[in-house]
């Protein structure tokens, strides 16, 4: 990809209109959509989901990791009964990046859609399993660490651009080491995987998210939450933990876990390192003074 064709996207007689069927230029930090060419005709969208027919962001967003990383990403997606091949394209304009989005229906032109003999549904699934199956951890089923390296700035952006706080709650099982070595590494695999599911399950915001950070530490995001809100959501956590009597069906296990919470008022470039070792010395502190609790901080906005 020639990153120059992009001065064209102004035009809508360039060879980018010939090849691709929508093009539309995302600022993937507010999510909204500040061009979108569709037919050559120019349509203004608030946001870059709202094509997909969703109301939040999409979690294997492209254009975030176009951003991120600057370079070109690619995904495939649908929208209803289409097929679309996404190009995500980040490029530099004035002193402020943006990504484009270049759209390919392929709906007709799959191989696997030929074997499929219409149905779509087979290939939905799939496309569905292969974008969220890069960001999930495969033995708990929460986010994985590369969505954390993904997410957690655009998070911490989107907020600082909606003046909103956001909180991070660290969570380590206590003694962990010893539960493998008393009934053996996968009954700790199971504890983990019930671990990650009682997190997740206190969570009822579609914008939280729960990820695998380390081996038994897991990062828990909440945006928009002040600090009470974070301490009452790490507290329940604690508790369900402390009072779970299902961890497997061999053994009866008593587990506690500790947890550290870190709520910001972000602002723009506010860097997601320092919200996590905020978070994490919170979570050193609740070790200290004994395990089995909550310990947090709410930081004063950065000058
Ligand atoms: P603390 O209360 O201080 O957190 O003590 P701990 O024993 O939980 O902490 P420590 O860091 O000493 O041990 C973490 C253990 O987690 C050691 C490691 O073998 C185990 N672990 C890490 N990843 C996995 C995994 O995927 N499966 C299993 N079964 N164990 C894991
Ligand atoms: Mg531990
Ligand atoms: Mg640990």
């Amino acid at each position: 990809m020639d990153i120059d064709l992009l001065c064209d996207i102004e035009d809508s007689n360039s060879l980018l209109y010939k090849i691709y069927d929508i093009i539309r230029v995302v600022d993937p930090l507010s999510k909204t959509v500040t061009r979108h060419k569709d037919d050559g005709d120019l349509k203004v969208s608030l946001t870059c989901f709202d094509f997909w027919e969703k109301n939040i962001i999409c979690d294997n967003c492209i254009a975030l990791r176009a951003y991120n990383d600057n370079r070109i990403f690619i995904k495939f997606e649908f929208r209803k009964s289409d097929i679309f091949m996404i190009t995500a394209v980040p490029y530099d304009l004035q002193d402020r990046r943006l990504v484009a989005e270049l759209l390919m229906d392929v709906t007709h032109s799959l191989e696997l859609n030929a074997q499929s003999g219409g149905d779509m549904s087979h290939l939905h699934r799939l496309i569905r399993q292969l974008n969220s199956r890069v960001l999930k951890d495969d033995l708990t089923q929460v986010f994985n660490r590369r969505y954390v390296a993904d997410k957690l700035p655009v998070d911490l952006s989107f907020a600082a651009f909606k003046s909103k706080g956001l909180s991070v709650i660290m969570a380590d099982i206590d003694h962990f080491k010893s539960v493998n070595d008393t009934y053996g590494h996968p009954i700790g695999d199971k504890v983990l995987a019930r671990f990650a599911a009682i997190l997740s399950g206190c969570l009822n915001r579609t914008e939280d998210w729960v990820a695998r950070y380390g081996g038994e530490e897991f990062i828990v995001c909440l945006p928009g939450a002040g600090h009470d809100k974070a301490q009452e959501i790490a507290e329940r956590m604690r508790t369900r933990v402390e009072n779970e009597s299902e961890w497997t069906s061999e053994e009866t296990l008593k587990i506690t876990a500790s947890f550290g919470v870190c709520t910001v008022r972000p602002t723009m470039g506010t860097d997601m390192d320092s919200v996590i070792s905020c978070a994490d010395e919170q979570l050193y502190l609740a070790k200290q003074s004994g395990r089995n609790r909550v310990m947090g901080v709410s930081e004063p906005p950065k000058e």
